[in-house]
């Protein structure tokens, strides 16, 4: 019988040379422009308008990802990457990646290969210790963790936990009552937004809470909302703390946000993407102080912690509120180990039924680096941050425009907002290394993100170079 397949042994040798290719590619990062320069359309347009009826080689592909594909690449894994917040791979992340292709497993109930779901448990809870998550989020008790996509996803698994207990699990069958209220601040991420409307919430009952000098929530004005909404008959019922806002890194009040939760019973959820990470070295773990107080908590493996996109660790503290909100069975996935009680169906921990095997990767990274080593690396990301921020600070021209507590330094030139812009647009129109930017109070803020895996000092010197001279010449 015909068949168009690839053998085994094709797959091997092509194999072989897609890891090649990919070693090449990180030997010879820096030599890209960071930030891809092309015009819209510029690639699709290269691209042939329908499939090809005919099969064609492996070869001819790579032909065009060489000459097509490769100039609309933004080269998120070179050093000199400081935009947005990292999104960091590793060697370690990637073998264990493509495991999971290979394995081609899909994990939605443990009997449908029981290593995804236990290694799933086992790492996660190794990742609680690191992070020195209180108890109650570790699978031997109450809680338990599960790996998601996205930041944002496990932020919608939340706010659909917290609708339902807040209502009796009753909104999942009768529809959304129209009256329940939920909190962030000002500066949380748009995922919340996009949570509260799928969820049904509505934009209309999502309030954002006033920030302080550092940005942070003020739970001051988070207690006063609430009241307010109670005494307008309205269901408070779920508020998100940032630890390290997308913008500049703003670390909410933790302890107090979550003793306004308990009081009012509100559902506390910690949004930690980035920053979170840092919490496995002891000194910063105090970012997290207040965790005791959350219900749930949030980071991405795949933004700080050398593993490649897409893997987001959602930890609950009661897993029962969030089964009883996504648990559906229907007949064709009944089965004896299930109907047991014994195991764990992830499937009922998110939104989607089926999930690939995303621990692999994560317990390669963690076993490749040890904990130790995983320390190291942040710690040093840190220093060079801070190296920067010091000298920003003692820069005539520049100023720091937010605090720098870990990862990200905000700052600006004296010259303004023009100025500032057209600064950025320069260097990485360069394309000798990329950085963006925010706004903060109107101002047009420069933002360098340090996380990349292979950023050095030297990096980091030579991006402080560029930028000193760029201004000095635009001046
Ligand atoms: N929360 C914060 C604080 C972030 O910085 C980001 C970054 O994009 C997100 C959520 C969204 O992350 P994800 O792409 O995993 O949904």
């Amino acid at each position: 019988m015909k068949n168009y397949h690839m053998s085994p042994d094709e797959f091997r040798k092509q194999g072989k040379q897609m890891i090649d290719w990919i070693a090449d590619y990180y030997e010879n990062l820096e030599k890209y422009p960071v930030l891809s320069q092309v015009k819209p359309g510029e690639i699709k347009n290269q691209l042939p308008v329908t499939a090809p009826a005919n099969s064609e080689s492996i070869e001819q592909i790579m032909a065009d990802v060489n000459s097509i594909i490769m100039p609309g690449i933004t080269h998120w894994q070179s050093p000199n990457f400081f935009a947005y917040f990292p999104s960091n791979s590793s060697g370690p992340s990637v073998l264990g990646d493509l495991l999971s292709s290979g394995l081609g497993v899909q994990g939605m109930l443990w009997a449908t290969s029981p290593s995804c779901t236990e290694l799933e448990t086992r790492v996660l809870d190794w990742l609680a210790e690191m992070l020195q998550l209180p108890e109650r989020f570790k699978s031997s008790s109450a809680g338990g963790a599960v790996i998601q996509d996205t930041a944002s996803s496990a932020a919608l698994s939340a706010v659909l936990a917290a609708r339902e207990k807040k209502t009796n699990y009753q909104t999942n069958d009768t529809g959304n009552l129209g009256n329940l209220v939920a909190y962030v601040s000002s500066q949380t991420h748009s995922s919340l937004e996009k949570a509260v409307k799928i969820a049904g919430i509505g934009k209309n009952n999502l309030r954002l809470i006033e920030v302080d000098e550092n940005l942070a929530m003020r739970a001051d004005l988070l207690e006063a909302a609430i009241q307010k909404d109670l005494q307008a008959g309205l269901i408070p019922f779920f508020v998100c703390a940032t630890v390290g806002s997308t913008s500049t890194n703003a670390m909410d009040p933790l302890t107090e946000i979550g003793r306004i939760c308990q009081t009012h019973q509100l559902w506390m959820h910690i949004d930690a993407a980035m920053s979170g990470t840092a919490a496995i070295c002891p000194e910063h773990r105090h970012f997290l102080n207040g965790i005791e107080l959350a219900d749930s908590f949030s980071f991405n493996p795949h933004k700080w912690m050398f593993t490649n996109f897409d893997c987001n660790c959602f930890f609950v503290a009661d897993r029962s509120a969030l089964i009883k909100t996504l648990s559906i069975l229907p007949e064709y996935l009944k089965n004896q180990a299930t109907e047991s009680g014994a195991v764990c169906d992830y499937r009922d921990w998110h939104i989607q039924l089926g999930r690939r095997f995303r621990s692999l990767k994560l317990w390669f990274v963690i076993r490749h680096y040890g904990v130790n080593g995983l320390r190291y690396h942040i710690q040093e990301h840190i220093r060079l941050a801070q190296q920067f921020a010091g000298w920003i600070l003692s820069s005539n021209d520049f100023a720091l425009a937010a605090p720098a507590p870990l990862n990200l330094v905000c700052f600006a030139h004296k010259n303004g907002n023009d100025f500032n812009r057209k600064l950025l647009e320069t260097i990485n129109n360069s394309g000798k290394m990329y950085f963006t930017h925010t706004i903060i109070d109107g101002k047009y803020i420069l933002r360098m993100c340090f996380g990349q895996t292979n950023t050095t000092e030297e990096h980091v010197r030579q991006a402080w170079e560029t930028i000193q001279e760029t201004a000095k010449k635009l001046t």
